[in-house]
């Protein structure tokens, strides 16, 4: 078997990071919902777990209503780039249109993490440049792979400690 092939058979671990801010809580979460079932669809992925869904704060641009945010911990065979395509093209099937940066948004999937791989372009940062900043990325992320490490090799739930002892996050129901 060539390198190249083996590659493409090798599963990824990763934690893809859900939010939605558009319409009452019950339409939130169905946004949330239909995003993992196109996700679980994908073949190419696994969702291997589910966090809680929580209620949050916008973040950011905060004159705006409150967020329903979620994770799931993936296994996939696409590379990073591969993987962003999907949640983007999994974004529009589930409705959201394009607004400014950080306004409301029908569903928003980030991946937070992928194995521990460090990647830096203008389309794509790994780990997501805002994980360490946002509790409401950090606490599901958490939830799904509690003993997952960045690329450093500091365990993120070490690295997010801090932040987590003023986090205050409603969790309102599973994904
Ligand atoms: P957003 O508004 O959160 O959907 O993100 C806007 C853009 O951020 C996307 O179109 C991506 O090109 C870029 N981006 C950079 N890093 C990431 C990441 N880790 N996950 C998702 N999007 C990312």
């Amino acid at each position: 078997m060539t390198p190249n092939a083996d590659f493409n058979l090798t599963e990824h671990d990763a934690v893809l990071g859900l939010g939605s801010n558009v319409g009452s809580e019950q339409e939130k979460l169905s946004a949330l919902r239909m995003a993992c079932d196109h996700l679980a669809a994908h073949p190419a992925i696994r969702i291997v777990a589910r966090s809680s869904v929580y209620r949050t704060p916008p973040w950011g641009e905060t004159a705006q209503p409150e967020f329903l945010n979620a994770a799931v911990r993936i296994c996939t065979r696409l590379q990073t780039t591969e993987l962003l395509g999907v949640v983007k093209s999994i974004e529009r099937l589930v409705g959201r249109v394009p607004t400014y940066r950080w306004g409301p948004r029908v569903i928003d999937i980030d991946i937070l993490l992928y194995d521990r791989f460090s990647y830096d372009t203008p389309d794509l940062t790994v780990p997501h440049r805002h994980l360490l900043e946002r509790p409401f990325a950090c606490l599901p992320a958490l939830e799904v792979a509690p003993d997952v490490r960045l690329p450093s090799g500091l365990l993120l739930r070490e690295a997010a400690s801090e932040l987590m002892q003023t986090a205050r996050l409603d969790r309102v129901a599973n994904l």
